[in-house]
């Protein structure tokens, strides 16, 4: 007795531990991401995502609590996103209050049945429910949004895309680093127009360098030193990547200086004390008659009258 008062509660606590995970895993919407904006006042955009190709109603309840009703049979809804816009012509929407929806999936216009003969079609199972919101001048206090090309903002109220532009420059300022350019917008601050910079190829130089200069940004680029090329006596070298003549001229060697008499260079010089021009200076010549080689002393001497040396010198 005891133990199948045990056993039943135990299979109650497990039904009633599985019976949520079943329902919800039964009833996982197939309307999700559900957005609504307001056009004007009679015009919306309803989006969504369905998980099931099929139908739609949608219910919509205005500020005085009538209800209006909008079946998408037409093409139907898809899988994955799916855009209905309410015209003027569907008599749904006027003035600026805003109106509360329901969104219905259906595989069948009958599916639909039960919400024309509800008291609170609003509220009926299934529902996915959100708001046309009034009719507002759309305003954002929020920051910029952008990519590559345009910025916008988001409406503070219906959350719809305002104020879309393209990022633009008024003063056409260019920032750049060694590789690249690029500007940033007045509106959003954003970084646009990146490339590489470009050159016409045309080279500057200066008397030691060469460069180019960005035709988009002015920015130097490709600067380096003159390189290559030949220098003569008479000519610089001219750089191999810009032309220009840079350096020093090549220096002239002594030899071939054509202004020194040319007809006697194999004959070199005397020395000024080699009187005899015979390759040998010789005491005498460099000093004076008085004075005379002494191989023992490897030196040039001079005595005076009694005999006594009283200079020597190097010869
Ligand atoms: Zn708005
Ligand atoms: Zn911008
Ligand atoms: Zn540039
Ligand atoms: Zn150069």
């Amino acid at each position: 007795m005891k133990k199948k008062c045990f056993t039943a509660i135990f299979i109650i606590a497990i039904v009633f531990t599985l019976l949520p995970v079943a329902i919800f895993a039964q009833n996982d919407p197939v309307i999700t991401n559900l957005t609504v904006t307001r056009d004007s006042e009679t015009t919306a955009t309803i989006t969504f995502d369905s998980s099931k190709n099929g139908n739609v109603a949608i219910i919509f309840k205005d500020s005085n609590g009538e209800y209006g009703f909008y079946l998408h049979d037409k093409d139907g809804v898809v899988i994955g996103h799916n855009t209905i816009t309410i015209t003027e012509e569907d008599k749904l929407l006027s003035g600026n209050d805003g109106y509360e929806i329901a969104v219905y999936f259906g595989e069948g216009e009958d599916d639909f049945n039960h919400l024309y003969s509800s008291q609170n079609p609003l509220n009926e199972f299934g529902a996915v429910k959100d708001t046309v919101p009034e009719v507002h001048n759309c305003t954002s206090t929020g920051t910029y949004q952008h990519n590559d090309t345009n910025h916008w903002q988001l409406c503070d109220i219906c959350d719809k895309k305002i104020n879309d532009g393209t990022h633009s420059n008024v003063k056409n300022e260019w920032k750049s680093d060694g590789t690249n350019h690029w500007q940033v917008c007045d509106a959003c601050n954003a970084e646009y127009n990146k490339s590489s910079h470009t050159s016409s190829g045309v080279w500057q130089s200066d008397a030691t360098h060469h460069w180019q200069v960005c035709e988009q940004c002015d920015e130097i680029i490709n600067k380096a030193a003159h390189s290559g090329g030949t220098a003569t006596t008479t000519t610089k070298a001219n750089c191999e990547v810009c032309g220009q003549a840079y350096g020093d001229l090549l220096s002239k060697p002594s030899s071939s200086k054509p202004s020194k008499e040319p007809s006697k260079p194999s004959k070199p010089a005397c020395d000024p004390y080699d009187l005899n021009c015979d390759g040998v200076v010789t005491c005498e010549e460099k000093y004076g008659e008085d004075w005379y080689w002494n191989e023992e002393a490897k030196a040039c001497l001079v005595k005076d009258y009694s005999g006594i040396i009283v200079d020597t010198a190097t010869r």
